[in-house]
């Protein structure tokens, strides 16, 4: 379908699924990785987050989550170039990582063993305004808000538009 497209505008949207699903991909990738990272001191440092305790309860297990979603957008961030044009892209790959991610909970608002979707949702937009600046609001969010408008449209989401105001 792409193809019918004219040609600088099939560019633009080569582009757009280009780079916002390889930073999709690469935030579930590093989120993982961002769990092994977390325990241990020289690197947890590295990436400014608290070493993160073994102690199995769920306030652990929440602050580790949160922790392995802000390892893995520090390392997105600086593999996509702060300063390159093709950034907020990977900053929307994100998000749109996590939208995707609410698509299958049948309440993203939910806290469960896991942060709620909605709580990281709100952690990922929290650090793609100080990564991105004020600009994302026009830029990034307004696009990412319209994906979350139609995925509404062909899921049951209990709660309307959890993904505004975060
Ligand atoms: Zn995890």
């Amino acid at each position: 379908m792409i193809d019918l497209l004219p040609d600088k505008t099939k560019e633009g949207y080569n582009l757009v699924f280009e780079y916002a699903f390889l930073a999709g991909c690469a935030f579930v990738i590093f989120h993982e990785i961002g769990h092994q990272i977390q325990k241990k001191e020289e690197l947890a440092k590295y990436f400014d987050i608290p070493v993160h305790c073994s102690a199995d309860t769920n306030t652990n297990r929440l602050k580790s989550e949160n922790n392995a979603d802000l390892i893995s957008m520090k390392i997105v961030k600086k593999m996509f170039g702060e300063d390159d044009a093709i950034n907020w892209l990977a900053y929307s790959g994100i998000l749109l990582c996590l939208l995707t991610l609410a698509v299958g909970n049948t309440n993203p608002t939910m806290e469960t063993d896991h942060p709620s979707i909605q709580d990281r949702y709100r952690q990922a937009k929290n650090f793609v305004i100080q990564s991105y600046g004020t600009n994302a609001n026009s830029e990034i969010f307004l696009r990412t808000d319209a994906v979350a408008k139609l995925l509404t449209c062909v899921t049951k989401w209990p709660v309307d538009n959890w993904w505004e105001n975060v």
